[in-house]
């Protein structure tokens, strides 16, 4: 049998993009998929995905940190920097044809942020070995991204605690 490698987006303003984006690398797992999943923005605290899958899959799931944290606090040259050396990360693992499930979580901020064009990640998608499924997550991914996919779903909020003013907690949130 083989396998049609799926390019699926989870995007929208509700919260759910990440986690469910780790959900299906679980579940890949589970299978024996061999995963790779590249956390763009994120690098400064370690996130409780972080945590449990670094321990959990040795040699199955691969997790790497390509950002510098929140980028309120950093200046744009460093996040710009983060971004670059992750994206070239992800070009490497995308071409080595040694994954079945690649996540790039965060990944449409760095079009938002100016840092990719779209035109450069699709082109990168459409050279990808035939049987690799992507994962991309982040807010606002533009017109081109969700036509290239094959399976696109927004998170729409309906109600978020941050509107009460309940802070982000450990295990939810991060
Ligand atoms: P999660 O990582 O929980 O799956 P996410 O990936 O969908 O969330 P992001 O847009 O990456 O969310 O933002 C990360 C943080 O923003 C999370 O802590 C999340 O709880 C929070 N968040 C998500 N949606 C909202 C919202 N509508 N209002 C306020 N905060 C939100
Ligand atoms: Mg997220």
């Amino acid at each position: 049998m083989t396998t049609q490698g799926l390019v699926m987006i989870n995007t929208g303003h509700g919260k759910g993009k990440t986690t469910a984006a780790f959900g299906q690398a679980l579940r890949a797992a589970g299978q024996g998929l061999k995963v790779c999943i590249i956390q763009f923005i994120k690098g400064e605290t370690k996130t409780g995905e972080a945590l449990a899958l670094a321990s959990a899959f040795p040699g199955q799931v691969e997790l790497h940190l390509a950002g510098t944290g929140f980028t309120w606090k950093q200046d744009m040259e460093t996040v710009k920097a983060a971004a670059l050396a992750g994206w070239q990360l992800a070009r490497e693992k995308i071409s080595s044809d040694a994954y079945d499930l690649i996540v790039l979580d965060e990944l449409t901020y760095l079009i938002g942020f100016g840092i990719l064009t779209e035109e450069e990640v699709i082109a990168l998608f459409r050279e990808r070995p035939q049987r690799l499924h992507l994962v991309i997550t982040g807010r606002d991914a533009g017109q081109g991204l969700i036509e290239y996919a094959d399976l696109v779903t927004e998170m729409r909020a309906i109600k978020h605690p941050f509107q009460q003013g309940i802070k982000a907690q450990k295990g939810i949130e991060f």
